[in-house]
């Protein structure tokens, strides 16, 4: 057995424990983890390499598995990395600190005030409990290092109907998260890009595919993208309906060239053509 050999297998083990929802990694890919304890619940990031070049994702809801598999079938083609975190195939963090149950969105922990009103909209918080959350999106960036990076990418899948590119329209839900929308209607509603920067707004919209650019004044609920605005990180998240795997990836290759031309220092290389 050679030592590559075994590496595989190894691999392969260690992504049919952490459940087999998640795609088998291909040969030579690595990952390494980094872990999360919340009170009983173990987070795992993992991060899947192909070549430590090109683009990098970050995946945070751990029942979105299409774009985990869509940035497989990015990075095998083009090099590049995902960070995925597990905790259980569920979207929430669910956990019990101190013999109480508390509950919330792991897309609510990047900012302070985010984190109590994430915890509250589910139950109950206390102090401890947020500083523990604080500590878990502190890891979760560190671990994806978007200083280093230069912009986040990240993924995220929807149900059908619900949630979409029209939720950000004049008179929906949305409508005061939103500076700008374009729409395609030729794409589902629920395909989509969300954006921090208007010039990433303006070369996605060139590409006509539905795409939101975030207000300044979006209310902060903790998420990566408030958190990114805040920081004057590049953002782009994007995000199908479950099951669009082409889609995604067709979504993610815009994001990627769009990121490539408009950020050339951080190394991100446009996709190579079909
Ligand atoms: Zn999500």
């Amino acid at each position: 057995m050679t030592l590559r050999y075994l590496t595989l297998v190894i691999l392969c083990c260690l992504a049919l424990s952490s459940k087999a929802q998640h795609p088998p990694v291909f040969e030579g890919m690595t990952t390494d983890s980094a872990y999360i304890t919340l009170g009983d619940l173990d987070i795992n990031l993992v991060n899947y390499k192909y070549s430590d070049q090109n683009i990098h994702f970050l995946a945070i809801h751990d029942d979105e598995d299409t774009g985990v598999k869509a940035a497989f079938r990015y990075i095998n083609d083009n090099g590049g990395t995902i960070v995925d975190c597990q905790y259980g195939g569920v979207r929430n963090y669910k956990f019990i600190y101190d013999e109480e149950e508390y509950q919330t969105d792991p897309n609510s922990i990047y900012t302070l005030k985010g984190i109590k009103a994430g915890l509250q909209k589910y139950g109950i918080w206390d102090d401890n409990v947020i500083q523990e959350l604080e500590k878990a999106g502190k890891t979760i960036l560190n671990t994806y290092n978007p200083k280093k990076a230069g912009y986040i990418f990240t993924l995220h899948n929807n149900a059908d109907g619900g949630f979409g590119i029209s939720s950000y329209l004049k008179g929906y839900d949305l409508e005061s998260t939103a500076d700008s929308v374009h729409i395609n209607f030729q794409m589902d509603n629920d395909d989509m890009l969300l954006v921090t920067e208007v010039a990433i707004f303006n070369l996605l919209k060139k590409e006509n595919v539905n795409v939101v650019l975030q207000s300044q004044g979006a209310v902060d609920d903790g998420s990566l993208s408030i958190y990114a605005m805040q920081n004057k990180i590049p953002y782009i998240n994007a995000e199908v309906q479950h099951g669009h795997i082409d889609e995604h990836l067709r979504l993610i290759k815009l994001g990627a060239k769009v990121l490539a031309q408009l950020y050339p220092d951080t190394g991100i290389q446009e996709p190579i053509p079909e």
